[in-house]
């Protein structure tokens, strides 16, 4: 008789003891007789583990959420689990009024995503698992938060492996298309149904303030999408152009300009690698440029390449910088990690002939946790750099 625990080999309990949460189809020596959801865990010799997600179809079979086997992953746990998470960000409050209130296994709460944007709600389930508590997710989340709606943006390709369908629906209350965002004083229009990610790029938060603080002169956005780097810096500078290759984006990013009275920003549409080298041969220059890339490296087998992509913007950057300016460089590839990173943005300052100083190093924002013990947690990486010239 099959029974509802579900048995991990002994290489699996050492994954769990060492941090990770996750339990890859391989190390799952006896699956539980039960469909996905919450499932109790054990070692081959009967120890009890804690409670996992269970997803039957996913390589992924299951992912550690509770080490305490006595708990009961009910309405209460839910409830303390996701106050927990939404406590963590109180001090985002008083700066704006959009940040991740889950970031899933950073937040111990493996496979859950939850942003929000002013009122509304932006989810993700991305295991099966989740997908059979979608109920009390949702109405714990509205008891929290009040939302006064929650979108589910399913439609991330990671479902397909959990064996479920992607789909944009509204859970609960309504959602519109267009969110006004209040970051630090800038406003944009972040789009909840059609925008990338869940519709902003809110892990950039923290980093955005920082390039401001050194804004002035001519300043670059490249990788614009809605003008989120931009619309800061021209607080600080006199003039900024914004790149990026979607002329959608472009069109938010003009209008996000308005919204926020500024008449100095000039959108081009272009592609980024072309329109540095072209601005290099006409011998411009800028006081500060913020570069921050798509992730470049999707998979493992695309690293190489990624890099190379990585030195040739970073480099190109580079030689645009004014004696005294600063860049601001970025990669949120999960597969290229911190030290390749940093090996390939000196590779172009060794390129460039310029004395690039070092001034800060970033990760993530408080919104967005990375644990140490899970590196899929970690993706976001930057650098702000000073041309040392005279
Ligand atoms: N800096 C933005 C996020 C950038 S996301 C923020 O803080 O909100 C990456 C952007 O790069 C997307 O808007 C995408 O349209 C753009 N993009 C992708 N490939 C590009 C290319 N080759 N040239 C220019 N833009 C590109």
């Amino acid at each position: 008789m099959s029974s509802s625990v579900a048995v991990v080999s002994s290489r699996g309990a050492k994954r769990l003891a060492s941090g990770h949460p996750w339990i890859f189809r391989s190390d799952l020596a006896e699956a539980p007789g039960v469909p996905a959801g919450p499932v109790r865990i054990a070692d081959p010799r009967g120890q009890p583990l804690g409670w996992a997600w269970w997803s039957p179809t996913s390589e992924i079979v299951l992912r550690r959420v509770e080490r305490r086997s006595d708990a009961v992953i009910d309405r209460a746990w839910w409830r303390a689990a996701l106050a927990h998470a939404i406590a963590r960000r109180a001090s985002l409050a008083s700066v704006t009024n959009a940040c991740r209130l889950v970031h899933g296994e950073g937040d111990g709460l493996p496979a859950l995503v939850v942003d929000r944007y002013d009122r509304w709600l932006v989810v993700q389930l991305l295991s099966a698992a989740l997908e059979a508590q979608r109920a009390v997710i949702v109405d714990v989340l509205q008891e929290l938060t009040g939302a006064a709606g929650i979108l589910a943006r399913n439609d991330a390709p990671v479902r397909a492996r959990e064996g479920l369908p992607k789909s944009v629906e509204v859970l609960a209350g309504g959602v519109p298309e267009e969110v006004e965002v209040d970051e630090h004083g800038v406003t944009y229009l972040a789009a909840p149904w059609t925008g990338q990610k869940t519709g902003a790029f809110l892990d950039q938060r923290e980093n955005r303030v920082m390039l401001r603080t050194h804004a002035r002169g001519r300043a670059l956005d490249v990788f614009s999408y809605h003008g989120s780097f931009a619309l800061h810096l021209a607080r600080g500078a006199e003039s900024v152009v914004a790149v990026d290759a979607s002329a959608s984006a472009l069109e938010r990013a003009r209008a996000n300009a308005a919204r926020n009275r500024i008449d100095t920003l000039t959108c081009v549409e272009a592609d980024a690698f072309d329109y540095l080298r072209d601005a290099a041969a006409r011998g411009e220059r800028f006081d500060v440029i913020a570069l921050d890339p798509p992730a470049l490296a999707k998979n493992r087998g695309s690293i190489a390449g990624a890099l190379r992509g990585y030195k040739e913007l970073n480099l190109r950057a580079m030689r645009l910088l004014a004696p005294g300016g600063m860049l601001f460089t970025a990669s949120c590839s999960y597969h290229v990690t911190k030290p390749m990173f940093l090996d390939v943005v000196h590779d172009a300052a060794a390129d460039s002939q310029r004395p690039m100083i070092l001034r800060a190093l970033t990760g993530q924002p408080l919104d967005h946790p990375e644990l140490l013990t899970i590196p899929e947690t970690g993706y976001l990486k930057g650098l702000l750099l000073e041309n040392g010239e005279a």
